[in-house]
């Protein structure tokens, strides 16, 4: 097997500093953090950390900014946005290579990842003018009653390495949008690329005349989160990552009665029915399980298969992925990048370890691949048989590992995608309407996002994106998730001139 040449480190911090450059952030250089590339495995940058001190200067900074800003038009507070979505146009190719480099997505990954920061952009500049309440009928003559939506108040963002710019951007944009400031403290496995986001905005504000104050960066890791959660004045802690850290979260914020929105772990899965067109089903679930190395909320991690189809199926699949090239995310060729850290490679690992003692059986991948970097981690995507009842199904492995289960009804195929303790995606291949209307019914997946003939990964901002059960039950992005960013009124106008209490309760 030939050894996998890379790029040298050198060569690659020189690319990650001219993209700097080119968008004008610079980078904070000390030793509290350091910018690694999952490429090489190997440091770019050390980095200035934010402590303490810092955290909470950015949210009395955030709070005070809050305070004139809610009052300025929503509309007008989508300019600020509008200039930022221009910005990010501009820099499209800046933002996909930095995220190339710094957390290895594959280039038309990572330009997809920027597309969906314009898409958010243009989202919420039209909905800064369509932030609207309702008129609810009352029960007492000549009354008025309407429900109003106001601004929140400061904005915390923790987001995970794995969308380092996008999760950020549908959070800020529309939080900006509904009159909220920001405080934002990405992945520790992402800070160059949050640096450049964060330069962009605050040229957007400059340029739009919105205040600088409206958004604060702070690089660190999980104690410069906890500063942040724990903070009152922090309205709302949009949290994006894995189950333990949303439940360390969600129960800090709970204990002073602030809000979360959980953006958490999925295990997500695709039925293959018997009249599933294969031709579609396969590059789909290839995508979805293999693309992004593994590395999505909603990659695929189970294929239930009906038994009818198992063996027709399998041979394509596991050839499909013998073929997968993995390599340098800037090569052209290239559809399988690094994974984050050698940490994934290890759990991987041990979960193959665990389905072979349970009775599994590998049938292709899990090998990592040699490289002329050490401390890179490059694995070939692994697909596993294994019984529908395996207790290592119902665990997330953040990695390229595609477990195969077999089902004879559609009852036992949604038992199945339903018995875990995530809810974020779930898919159905089938030309089969009737099926097709049951998996997306009330008895069907139980998760947040539900498709049907198209894979588990790839979802469209326009929609509420987030998942139920241990994913948090969070939403964001389109449809009404701004809801989350607001808080909601509800005023009685009397103008009857007379007192007339709520359910003709007489008080004289
Ligand atoms: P992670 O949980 O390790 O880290 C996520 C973020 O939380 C980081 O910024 C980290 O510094 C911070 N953090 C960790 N512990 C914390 C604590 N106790 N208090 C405050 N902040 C804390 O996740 P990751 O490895 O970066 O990302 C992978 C995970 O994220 C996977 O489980 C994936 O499914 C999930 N994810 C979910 C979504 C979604 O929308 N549902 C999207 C992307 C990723």
């Amino acid at each position: 097997m030939t050894t996998l040449a890379l790029p040298a480190t050198e060569d690659l911090r020189a690319r990650a500093r001219a993209c700097l450059d080119r968008i004008g952030a610079t980078v904070p250089e000390g030793d509290d953090l350091y910018a690694r590339t999952p490429i090489t495995g190997e440091d770019l940058f050390g980095l200035k950390g934010s402590g303490t001190s810092e955290t909470e200067a950015a949210v009395a900074a955030a709070h005070e900014t809050f305070l004139a800003w809610r009052s300025t038009p929503a509309p007008r507070r989508g300019q600020v946005v509008r200039r930022f979505g221009e910005l990010v146009r501009e820099h499209h190719d800046d933002l996909a290579e930095l995220i190339t480099l710094e957390v290895g997505k594959i280039e038309a990954e990572a330009y997809g990842e920027v597309q969906e920061m314009i898409d958010i952009a243009d989202y919420a500049v039209g909905l800064s003018r369509q932030l609207y309440g309702r008129v609810i009928a009352s029960e007492r003559a000549e009354h008025r009653m309407v429900e109003s939506w106001h601004p929140l108040g400061v904005v915390g963002i923790i987001s995970a390495f794995n969308f380092p710019a996008a999760v950020w951007s549908w959070n800020t944009t529309v939080a900006l949008v509904c009159g909220d400031t920001v405080v934002w403290k990405p992945s520790e496995q992402a800070s160059l690329i949050a640096l450049a986001c964060d330069h962009l905005l605050a040229r957007a504000a400059e340029e739009s005349g919105a205040p600088a104050g409206i958004h604060h960066l702070l690089l660190g890791g999980r104690e410069t989160g906890e500063t942040l959660v724990d903070d009152p004045r922090v309205a709302l802690v949009s949290a994006t990552g894995s189950v333990p850290m949303g439940r360390a979260v969600g129960a800090r914020v709970a204990a002073r009665f602030g809000r979360s929105l959980l953006e958490l772990g999925g295990n997500n899965a695709a039925v293959i029915a018997p009249s599933a067109d294969l031709e579609l089903a396969l590059p789909a679930v290839l995508f979805a399980a293999a693309g992004t190395a593994g590395q999505r909320c909603t990659s695929l991690r189970r294929l239930i298969v009906h038994r009818d189809v198992v063996d027709v199926l399998l041979p394509r699949l596991t050839a499909a992925f013998e073929r997968l090239p993995v390599g340098d995310p800037f090569d052209k060729d290239t559809l399988v990048g690094p994974l984050i850290s050698r940490a994934p490679l290890e759990r991987m690992r041990e979960a193959i370890a665990r389905v072979t003692d349970d009775g599994g059986k590998l049938l292709v991948g899990g090998d990592r691949v040699e490289t002329t970097a050490g401390s890179a981690a490059y694995v070939r995507p692994a697909v596993v048989r294994i019984d529908a009842h395996s207790p290592v199904v119902r665990e997330e492995t953040f990695a390229p590992l595609l477990y195969v289960l077999t089902y004879d009804t559609l009852d036992e195929a949604i038992a199945l995608q339903n018995d875990v303790p995530q809810g974020l995606s779930a898919s159905i291949f089938t030309r089969d309407q009737q099926e097709a209307e049951i998996f997306l019914s009330a008895v069907g997946a139980d998760t947040g996002l539900v498709n049907v003939n198209l894979g588990t990964s790839g979802a469209e901002v326009g929609g509420a994106f987030g998942g139920e059960k241990e994913t948090g039950g969070g939403r964001a992005c389109g449809s009404d998730a701004w809801h989350a960013y607001m808080r909601r009124s509800t005023s009685v106008v009397n103008y009857s001139g007379e007192v007339a209490l709520a359910q003709n309760i007489s008080f004289s």
